[in-house]
């Protein structure tokens, strides 16, 4: 992918009509709010954005976003490096009326004909959609789950104590 810096605005009614894409990236100093929600962006934001029209007219942004930010792992409390990763469609609409009549895949985006586009918005809006709820190391890479679960068989192997193994002691 490029290193091209996507522009801030964009008109996107008219790049959809001309069916254009947008390939690039969003420096960390454009992604104030993912920042704040993480503990840092290790690596630009890279975007591929597809602009379109569909058999009903409607313009779509069809959008690919990666992202590498630093967590906090919430058992280990040791920040990790995580691959953000989201797609998107957004249909263009300019009232409620064309809101409410989008098929239920694909997401209004509220924006009048010939407004600009900030780039950055949805590219942000999306990375901060794909972040995990709960973030943790990934398995067995967290200096908790090795101090606690190395010793003890993972798998088919790892069979809970038969409660009748006692009895064949005792008799
Ligand atoms: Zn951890």
């Amino acid at each position: 992918m490029s290193d091209f810096e996507l522009p801030d605005r964009v008109n996107p009614y008219q790049l959809a009509d001309k069916l254009s894409r947008l390939e690039g990236v969003i420096g960390a100093k454009r992604l104030k709010r993912l920042e704040e929600a993480t503990a840092g962006i290790d690596e630009s934001a890279q975007v591929s954005l597809g602009f379109d029209r569909d058999e009903s007219g409607r313009r779509l942004i069809s959008g690919h976003v990666t992202a590498i930010v630093n967590l906090q792992c919430q058992r280990c409390l040791q920040v990790y490096g995580s691959k953000l990763e989201g797609d998107f469609t957004l249909a263009l609409v300019y009232n409620d009326e064309m809101a409410k009549a989008l098929p239920a895949h694909l997401d209004a985006l509220l924006l009048l004909p010939d407004a600009l586009l900030d780039v950055a918005d949805i590219v942000e809006e999306e990375l901060l959609l794909s972040l995990p709820m709960h973030a943790m190391h990934p398995e067995g890479e967290c200096r908790i789950e090795t101090q606690f679960g190395t010793d003890e068989p993972t798998g088919s192997t790892g069979k809970a104590p038969n409660p009748f193994d006692v009895l064949k002691v005792l008799k």
